[in-house]
């Protein structure tokens, strides 16, 4: 499972682990939507298999980006008094919005990595 995540971060291809997913050098750090490699430079696997195949990693995005809003929440309760405080909200939407261009890339790679085995 660590090994997977390691790979999903480090943006490898899921089928021989020596190409690239995306074009971009940084996986966290780019703004901006992704552009993806078509195809594995190195075994030439097919990333988006069939049109719309990114549709799904949208639910996949917005499951990580309620865990970071709740984790941000949890965290927040260390400097407010009250649990709905409603200075809060404004705080979990920057860092959500922060994190979106991250959370686009993330949501690709565990789509993809999640029908890796899946072959059309
Ligand atoms: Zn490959």
């Amino acid at each position: 499972m660590a090994n997977i995540v390691s790979k999903i971060l480090k943006n490898e291809c899921p089928n021989c682990n020596n190409g690239k997913v995306f074009k971009d050098k940084s996986f966290f750090f780019s703004v901006g939507f992704p552009k993806m490699n078509e195809h594995c430079s190195s075994c030439h696997y097919k990333f988006e298999k069939e049109p719309g195949y990114f549709f799904g990693a949208m639910f996949v995005n917005y499951a990580l980006t309620v865990g970071e809003g709740i984790i941000t929440y949890l965290f927040l309760l260390n400097f407010f008094e009250k649990p709905i405080d409603l200075r809060m909200i404004p705080i979990i939407c920057c860092v959500i919005v922060l994190l979106c261009f991250f959370n686009i890339r993330l949501s690709r790679m565990i789509w993809i990595y999640m029908f890796r085995r899946y072959s059309v």
